[in-house]
């Protein structure tokens, strides 16, 4: 998950945002109290999942529990202050059959990650399951440990580290391997080693090519805007339970610890590079731009076994996340799964990732490798023969007909992404935004259309009397789409919020992906409610803003100044970095600010000589720039008053600002 510069998460890569929120809302949400119940339509719908599905077929539940080995009570893992920062006890309500709330595809998958503990999966090679949203691996060298993927927080990945060490030898952690750049699979870093013995070389870490860059960086332009949305996709408010989040697809949720970063010592840069790391030959594979910008794989022929980090999981994973990210690659990813199963494949007797369970025994992982392959495949070219036969993205999602021998196989189903919006990534990917009807080209925004919507239907008591009676048929995309035209037209009209949120929950109850049932939810939660309150800050997290290119903080100031304030200021600055060194010229002009790196201007306003670190916590602002001139930080030559007018002129962004009504706030 769930996570700018910090906020990488989260794949998964929204673990971070999330993670950020809970930093400033610090405490779990209270049991709701006003979801309603599963309409009858709803439920003879989810009750009718049980027929279509290969529920009789019971594999992944035996492979999900094969090796355990132990676990601790409800794997509850608390931070330094007593705080939890993990529990499986909050989903103790799976131990049932589903309700009628809960899609039952959805609530199997549900259960599946409620499993929990350290698990032998060949000996000398472990995995920690359910203590996080993602798995650590465990390989025994000779003589030390390598810990593939820290988990997302310092206390989950020590935790489970422990747990390892109460059941196998206590060798020293020698070597950590990154997977890829989401924080999912790195956060936890020091719970397992630490800065010194890296530094001196007692530790090595292993990452692919690119890994720190996006690490850092995927999501920092654009991270207040992912880490509000990050609440709709995974439901980090929402309370647990039947009529409420279930699980999060990949896994139960992310951690609420700590996440920490120690850069990569060895870079894996060829396509495929063999090392032996402490008498353990691994094979990596590089996979870039599929899941993660920055990905790899791992066989380990000592083992048979195939590591397939996270291009292979339980799930159709996403290709756009709801969160929002740059569009993936299907292509890629499925030439990629062909690739892993034809050079590894034969020589494989099991596979492992870093979410989900493994798979076990060479028939059965040849069927796995090739459905997930054909999966991205189907879905990819199925899409852009659509779109070349003129569809559009609505049209391709609701006409693209899956072939039942992909979809009965679980780990084909809709958890985490969905055949529906990933085939709208695919036309995004390709084409863009805009369907090419020029009604479509500039239409009214969301609140002036609605208002006259409302007004050509008659009004909204006419609207809302239609709507009733289509709700009651079970219609609920529509009365969706119709309740929120009423709310966009009239915030204040309670019965349209109302009819909305009653039409967003039934949806939420229907689905079988575990991120739109929270985006449903957690859209009926705010209609009710109101918008989360969490608190002002930026989405950056200071432990990883060091690692960040300044050139990219530059980038970040630039998004953030308000246009129409600097508006005919002309403000010109030379940058003298000391530690590290470096040197800037920034300039504003037009309302536009654009750098020039290993440059300085003779007549700059102003020249600032600082460290990295002076900027970094001006960019967190836990510093503004005047304190920092005042107490010395920074030096200044020339007219100190321009540098502290640019700073003026940057935006804090809103953290809050309204999804399902009409903002409230000016920009
Ligand atoms: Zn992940």
């Amino acid at each position: 998950m769930v996570a700018s510069t910090g906020l990488s998460g989260r794949g998964c890569n929204y673990a971070h945002i999330v993670l950020l929120i809970f930093g400033v809302v610090g405490a779990s949400p209270a049991v709701s109290q006003d979801a309603k119940p599963a309409e009858p339509v709803v439920k003879a719908l989810n009750n009718a999942v049980l027929s279509k599905l290969p529920f009789a077929d019971r594999a992944d539940f035996e492979d999900v529990a094969r090796g355990f080995i132990a676990s601790l009570p409800d794997a509850l893992v608390r931070g330094p202050g007593g705080n939890v920062v993990w529990s499986q006890n909050d989903y103790a309500f799976l131990e049932k059959d589903a309700p009628d709330s809960v899609n039952p595809s959805l609530w199997r998958q549900a259960q599946l990650n409620h499993a929990h503990g350290l698990f032998k999966v060949v000996d000398g090679l472990y995995q920690i399951r359910g203590f996080d949203i993602s798995n650590m691996t465990l390989i025994e060298g000779e003589t030390g440990l390598i810990v593939v993927d820290p988990l997302l927080s310092v206390e989950t990945a020590s935790a489970a580290l422990d747990l390892y060490y109460q059941h196998r030898p206590r060798k020293p952690v020698v070597a950590v391997i990154y997977t890829h750049s989401h924080a999912d699979h790195w956060g936890g870093v020091k719970g397992v080693t630490n800065e010194r013995d890296v530094v001196s070389g007692k530790v090595a870490i292993v990452a692919p090519e690119g890994f720190l860059e996006y690490a850092v960086s995927e999501n920092v332009i654009a991270g207040n805007a992912m880490r509000r949305r990050g609440l709709y996709q995974f439901g980090p408010l929402l309370p647990k339970g039947e009529r409420g989040q279930v699980d999060a697809g990949l896994g139960k949720t992310v951690s609420l610890g700590r996440t920490s970063l120690i850069p990569p010592t060895d870079i894996i840069r060829k396509s495929v590079e063999k090392r032996v790391i402490d008498g353990i030959e691994i094979v990596f594979a590089l996979a870039p731009a599929t899941e993660a910008p920055a990905e790899l794989y791992m066989y380990y022929p000592r083992f048979k076994v195939l590591n397939m980090a996270e291009i292979a999981t339980h799930n159709f994973h996403n290709l756009l996340p709801l969160r929002g990210t740059e569009v993936r690659d299907g292509l890629a990813w499925s030439k990629y799964l062909n690739e892993a199963l034809n050079v590894f494949g034969d020589n494989t007797d099991t596979v492992i990732a870093q979410h989900h369970w493994p798979v076990f025994g060479g028939e059965r992982i040849r069927d796995f490798l090739e459905s997930q392959r054909d999966l991205y495949k189907y879905v990819h070219d199925q899409t852009v023969r659509l779109m070349n036969q003129g569809f559009t993205a609505p049209e391709i999602a609701e006409r693209l007909e899956m072939p039942s021998s992909l979809t009965n196989s679980w780990e084909n189903r809709d958890y985490y992404g969905t055949v529906r919006h990933n085939a709208k990534a695919i036309y995004q990917k390709y084409l863009g935004w805009y369907d090419d009807n020029p009604a479509n080209l500039d239409p009214l925004p969301p609140v002036e259309a609605a208002k006259k919507y409302v007004a050509y239907m008659g009004g909204a008591d006419a609207v809302i009397r239609r709507a009733r009676e289509d709700f009651h048929k079970g219609e609920y995309r529509f009365v969706a789409e119709i309740a929120n035209k009423l709310v966009f037209a009239d915030p204040a009209n309670q019965e349209a919020r109302d009819l909305a949120a009653d039409a967003y929950e039934q949806l939420g109850y229907l689905a079988e992906s575990a991120t739109w049932r929270s985006a449903y939810l957690y859209g009926a939660y705010e209609l009710r409610r109101g918008a989360a309150r969490v608190g002002r800050g930026p989405a950056l997290n200071p432990e990883t803003i060091r690692s960040i290119p300044t050139a990219m903080l530059f980038d970040l100031l630039g998004v953030q100044l308000s246009g129409p304030r600097a508006e005919g200021k002309h403000i010109v600055i030379n940058w003298n970095f000391t530690d590290p060194q470096g040197s800037f010229v920034l300039t504003l002009e037009h309302s536009a600010l654009t750098y020039l790196a290993n440059k300085h201007v003779a007549d700059a306003d102003t020249s600032l000589v600082l460290t990295r670190d002076a900027l970094n916590e001006i960019v967190l602002r836990r510093a503004t720039i005047a304190d920092a001139i005042q107490s010395g930080q920074i030096k200044v030559a020339g007219n100190a008053a321009k540098a502290v007018e640019l700073f003026s002129l940057f935006d804090t962004f809103n953290p809050n600002f309204e999804i399902v009504e009409p903002k409230k706030l000016a920009d």
